[in-house]
């Protein structure tokens, strides 16, 4: 099954949010990161990785837990929409390695700064990372969305 790109609005699960930032500050100093979980309207779930690089500034998703992704998220009726990492001392906009290593066109790319506690989502666009919309979805992706309030 192909991936659909995800346009517009990306609609983010409030657990998401939360499964990422509990993930940041358990791999803090290092940067943590993992796969993003979900359908072409939006994500679901995260399957973390471990970080290859195990560095404060840089970061590279296992390959194995990356497989591992696909085939669990496949048996869920998903697809792997993206890619989180943390900025632990930066804030939740791309560095120029993550736009020098960011590779696919349909990959979400969340990131999470343990600074400001922000999570922005950007998107590759003729090769550079342009931040997209995030909107978080309370219960279900596919029922009824809940607006967080502010
Ligand atoms: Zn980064």
């Amino acid at each position: 099954m192909a991936s659909t790109p995800v346009s517009g609005d990306v609609l983010v699960r409030a657990t998401v949010l939360r499964d990422i930032a509990r993930h940041a500050e358990q791999a803090a100093p290092n940067e943590c990161c993992g796969l993003l979980i979900g359908t072409g309207a939006g994500v679901e779930s995260v399957h973390p990785a471990r970080n290859l690089r195990q560095s404060p500034t840089r970061y590279l998703v296992d390959p194995a837990d990356h497989f591992a992704a696909i085939k669990s998220s496949r048996q869920a009726g998903l697809v792997v929409v993206g890619a989180y990492h943390s900025h632990p001392t930066s804030s939740a906009w791309p560095s120029q390695t993550d736009e020098q290593e960011a590779s696919d066109a349909d990959f979400l790319y969340l990131i999470v700064s343990l600074v400001t506690g922000e999570t922005r989502g950007f998107r590759l666009v003729e090769g550079r990372l342009q931040a997209v919309p995030l909107r978080v979805a309370g219960c279900s992706l596919s029922g009824k969305v809940r607006r967080s309030s502010g």
